[in-house]
């Protein structure tokens, strides 16, 4: 009997285990499989996501959104083939579009709804529904979970066909004969061999800390617009650039100092320190010393276009109201209270100033791009995932192998990938999880049939 250890109960474990437990089973290989969680119970960090409600994929899954995004696409290319022969799922035969996670939930009962850009969330919008699945699953299988019990090394194999050795926190050794690296973002490092190529890990997807004024007077307050990131030196010339600059309605001749290196639509919550929700935590992966964030707050209306905008309205009111029209007039009903007296501080106006075209024009620039210089991450423990890890040209992409130690995998968080919020965090975590455990699996019960036939010999 050969013995394949999970490191670690999370998503990319879980998955793995019950694609490990199932292989084993169906090819009656004589493979045992153990996950082996620190924490008490197996699928905590599960629990926690989409706000308890877990968006657990994505309808629009695509490598482009990754972190070293070419080892993404082969992986998630390798892995659909493998899943369209190891998942039969009927949820395929409903829809054309499922891919491999889906058929694989399907699969295992879960239900599940679309919302907004193609996020994916369990029908009974909990958590516990995603996990459930996967304990049951596990269970069927086989698959043996051992909780409170923290791996603290792994050590390879000292010669050709012999165990890995890990040793547990409390001081025992255990013997596996292929183990499964999935301890999230930040400690993988410490169960890797010497010299294994790494990436300083950092967390990110979090909220943005500002070095401005503004946040701290709109703490608490959400608003809905589009949140730009600008990074400073020149523009690129590409057309592409441009064409886009140009949709969006910005003047390239008023931004030939920087660039535009992302736009997100969506709801922005101020805190004392700067900005935070989906908005944010996305352009915190790809924020850098220097930058700056424009919260424009009207995202339907083209930049070129505001101040028009603005003095059409200045005079509907005009001739609504039969008074000359003043700063506050203008804003009022448009943005919250709080966000007027911020604007009207950034174009150094007073409220009760008349709405002169030049007062007008002044407006304009905060409300379509109101500046919040970037001084960091605003608060670490919110931060959804790691970027860093074991480097992905360590690992074999249709596996998830070290390259330079046969039977040791890593698997989710713990290699070098990440994404935007949406979904694509945990589908990594899942497919990267199944394809290991799959592939794993499959050599151990390649390894123990050689055995017998050179014994037999
Ligand atoms: C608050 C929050 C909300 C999120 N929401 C979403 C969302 O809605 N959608 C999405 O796609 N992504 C979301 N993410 C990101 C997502 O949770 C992670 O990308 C994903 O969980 C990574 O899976 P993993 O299995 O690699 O690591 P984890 O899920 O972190 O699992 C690692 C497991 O290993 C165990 N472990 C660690 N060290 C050891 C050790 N030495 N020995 C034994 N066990 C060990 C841990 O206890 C844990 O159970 C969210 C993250 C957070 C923090």
């Amino acid at each position: 009997m050969k013995t394949l250890a999970i490191i670690g109960g999370g998503a990319a474990g879980l998955a793995a285990a019950v694609a490990a437990g199932e292989a084993a089973r169906d090819a009656a290989a004589p493979v045992r499989v153990v996950v082996y969680e620190a924490d008490e119970r197996v699928g905590r960090s599960i629990l926690a996501t989409g706000n308890g409600r877990c968006n657990f994929s994505n309808t629009r899954i695509s490598p482009k959104l990754y972190r070293n995004a070419p080892f993404v696409e082969e992986a998630l290319r390798h892995f659909e083939g493998a899943a369209s022969m190891r998942v039969p799922s009927q949820a395929r035969e409903a829809t054309a579009s499922v891919h491999g996670v889906l058929a694989f939930f399907s699969d295992h009962g879960l239900a599940w709804r679309e919302e907004s850009e193609g996020r994916l969330y369990p029908l009974a919008n909990k958590a516990t529904s995603v996990l459930d699945c996967l304990r049951a699953a596990a269970a069927a299988a086989g698959v043996q979970v051992r909780g409170e019990c923290e791996v603290v090394t792994v050590e390879p194999p000292r010669c050709p066909g012999a165990p890995f050795t890990m040793r547990l926190a409390d001081g025992r050794f255990e013997r596996a004969d292929a183990v499964i690296v999935a301890v999230g973002g930040s400690i993988a490092r410490r169960l890797m061999p010497e010299g294994v190529p790494w990436v300083a890990p950092a967390p990110t997807l979090g909220p943005v800390a500002c070095d401005s004024p503004w946040p701290r007077r709109l703490d608490n307050i959400r608003v809905r617009g589009a949140l730009e990131l600008w990074r400073p030196g020149g523009a690129p010339a590409d057309a592409r650039y441009r064409d886009m600059l140009d949709r969006l309605g910005h003047e390239p001749e008023n931004h030939g100092h920087e660039r535009l290196v992302s736009r997100e639509v969506g709801e922005v919550m101020f805190r004392k320190y700067g900005v935070s929700g989906i908005a944010a935590f996305n352009l915190s992966r790809l924020m850098q010393p220097g930058d700056e964030l424009a919260l424009d707050f009207l995202p339907t209306v083209p930049a070129r276009e505001a101040e028009a905008y603005l003095l059409r309205r200045r005079n509907l009111l005009r001739q609504a109201l039969g008074t000359p029209i003043s700063a506050d007039d203008l804003l009022r009903g448009m943005v919250l209270a709080p966000v007027a007296e911020v604007l009207l501080r950034a174009a150094n106006l007073e409220g009760a100033e008349a709405a002169s075209d030049e007062a007008v024009a002044r407006l304009a620039v905060p409300l379509k791009g109101l500046r919040l210089p970037v001084a960091g991450l605003g608060d670490a423990r919110q931060c959804q995932v790691h970027r860093g890890g074991v480097a992905c040209e360590a690992v074999s992409p249709r596996t998830g192998e070290l390259r330079e130690v046969a039977g040791l995998y890593v698997v989710g968080e713990a290699l070098d990938v990440d994404a935007p919020c949406g979904g694509y965090n945990l589908h990594w975590a899942w497919a990267s999880g199944l394809s290991a455990g799959w592939s794993a699996v499959s050599a151990l019960a390649h390894g123990v049939a050689e055995e017998a036939e050179g014994a037999a010999r």
